[in-house]
């Protein structure tokens, strides 16, 4: 079989995104190939940039760009509500349905036993920090509705209780075992509009 040891190397590496498999990845070689030298250069120039320029906000954990975090550096948003996400594209779909003036706090992941992951291997330890200094009246659990993300809103009203603030969560509506970002606008929407009031009482 004659290989090319460059396009090889290639398929390898677009083989380590999301969802594409062999026949992609084979596909996306050739097609790259085709392309021209100037596109080809914005697409490696693009790539490292974003490796280069994005960092995570050491408050919330959003990512950001160069040292200014689009949320915490925004004076106008309403400092005494705060959402709770799994991932900054949560954030993203919550700023698209234009409902939601507030901070975020974006713990980029979700708790799960059975891959070992821990309140200390996402952001939580970051989230009571903040509820501690700042002064928030609501924190919203909108971690996804599915096992990992529901495991993560029980787990973290449990932590909240001793503070003073009301803990709500996303009514449902968004569709069991989703992804949050998935959601249409409407959707989300009413899940905002109608979420409900966890814990204490
Ligand atoms: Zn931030």
């Amino acid at each position: 079989m004659i290989e090319l040891e460059t396009i090889t190397k290639l398929i390898e590496s677009l083989r380590k995104l999301p969802g594409v498999g062999i026949k992609t990845a084979e596909r996306m070689a050739y097609q790259i190939l085709e392309m021209k030298e100037e596109h080809i250069n914005d697409f490696v120039l693009a790539m490292n940039n974003v490796k280069s320029r994005i960092k995570k906000c050491p408050i919330c954990g959003s990512y950001m760009e160069d040292d200014l975090c689009p949320f915490c550096n925004d004076m106008e948003r309403d400092s005494s509500s705060l959402v709770v996400v799994s991932y900054f594209k949560d954030a993203l779909a919550f700023e698209k349905i234009k409902k939601y003036y507030g901070l975020y706090h974006v713990l980029n992941g979700s708790l799960s036993p059975s891959k070992g992951i821990g309140i200390a291997d996402i952001n939580i330890p970051s989230l009571l920090k903040r509820i501690e200094e700042g002064h928030f009246k609501e924190i919203i659990l909108a971690t996804d509705p599915n096992v990992e993300g529901e495991t993560t809103a029980l787990y973290l009203n449990k932590l909240l209780e001793k503070y003073n603030v009301t803990v709500t969560r996303l009514a449902y509506g968004l569709p069991m075992g989703a992804q949050l970002d998935y959601a249409d606008e409407l959707t989300l929407i009413r899940a905002l509009e109608g979420r409900n009031k966890v814990g204490k009482d």
